[in-house]
């Protein structure tokens, strides 16, 4: 049972610590970016914007400026009222774009519903654009220009931890990614075929998808479905990235408790994969390292720098 083996970490051995991950990537962002004052006097920048007051956006907007600071990146928040016109925001987008201390900016999602996300998003100079949703950025990943392009943060983790699982190259192995979405499922798909994988993308609409996971070298699960991947679903030694974060009640627990589940099933699946990423502690932490590590890179091209390595 692959679970007997526990690491120093007290984690069966299979399990990937992505929070310890994590932490070296933002360690190793924090030297290079003293490396990169020294050589040229630029300090990264990264302005992160909230409009409104949803509480899960305001945690995950003060995690950025906290990690942004740890890395010695100057960082700025732009918190603004819930009720801020299109036309304000898209102006102050302008205003982030026109500024050179500003590297990376991140618009955090979700926008209030008078707001078009895609306008906003579409008005972030790509250079800067640290979350890599901009249509430009979207180009150059699929056309495999990974030296120009802004990476998503949630793929970019994934990506990484499985070229680490792998010693280096992904070359040749069949992976699945469950989900299609433009910020995960999509980018993912890209990466993994950069990488020459074999590469099968399932959605809602794939026919016996437990059957074709089953035959995969790589799982990658970005669905939004609290344990929906089994352990029968995980080929013996497979490695499975699971992006889904969903809170589930947990009477055992206590009274209106509730805890984080990934969208596979943890407990059946490690007994399955030769490496598998848990929730909490995987692929949340890698995401937030990845955004400080995009911000680096676009700070290292404005300066004319070779990109950063992780
Ligand atoms: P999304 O809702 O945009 O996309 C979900 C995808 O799953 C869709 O493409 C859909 O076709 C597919 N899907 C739905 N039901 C399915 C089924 N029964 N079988 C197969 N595919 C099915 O979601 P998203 O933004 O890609 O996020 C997915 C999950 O990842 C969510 O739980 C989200 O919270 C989490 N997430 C985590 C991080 C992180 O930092 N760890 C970042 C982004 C998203």
């Amino acid at each position: 049972m692959a679970s007997d083996s526990v690491s120093a970490a007290g984690k069966p051995a299979n399990v990937i610590d992505g929070k310890a991950v994590g932490e070296e990537i933002v360690e190793s962002v924090r030297v290079q970016t003293l490396d990169l004052k020294a050589a040229t006097g630029t300090v990264p920048g990264i302005a992160v914007v909230l409009v409104g007051q949803d509480p899960a956006s305001q945690v995950y907007v003060r995690n950025k400026s906290i990690k942004a600071e740890a890395c010695g990146f100057k960082s700025t928040q732009h918190t603004l009222a819930a009720e801020t016109s299109e036309e304000d925001l898209l102006g102050l987008v302008g205003q982030l774009n026109a500024d050179d201390s500003v590297h990376g900016i991140l618009v955090q999602l979700p926008l209030p519903g008078h707001i078009d996300e895609t306008k906003v998003l579409r008005l972030i100079d790509p250079k800067k654009d640290v979350d890599g949703f901009h249509p430009i950025n979207v180009g150059l990943l699929s056309t495999g220009a990974l030296d120009e392009a802004l990476v998503p943060c949630t793929p970019a983790g994934c990506h990484l931890l499985l070229k680490r699982h792998f010693g280096g190259s992904l070359s040749g192995k069949n992976a699945i990614v469950i989900g299609r979405s433009n910020i995960v499922g999509k980018p993912m798909a890209q990466l993994l075929l950069s990488e020459s994988c074999t590469v099968t993308v399932a959605h809602s609409r794939t026919q016996d998808l437990p059957t074709l996971s089953a035959k995969m070298d790589i799982v990658v699960a970005a669905v939004g479905r609290p344990e929906m991947v089994r352990g029968d679903w995980i080929k013996p030694g497979a490695v499975v990235m699971d992006v889904g974060i969903n809170r589930i009640d947990a009477p055992e627990k206590g009274p209106g408790k509730s805890r984080l589940v990934g969208d596979v099933c943890f407990s059946e699946a490690v007994e399955h994969a030769a490496a598998i990423t848990p929730v909490p502690g995987g692929i949340g932490p890698m995401t937030i390292a990845m955004l400080m590590a995009n911000t680096l890179t676009a700070a290292c091209r404005a300066a004319g720098r070779p990109d950063p390595t992780f």
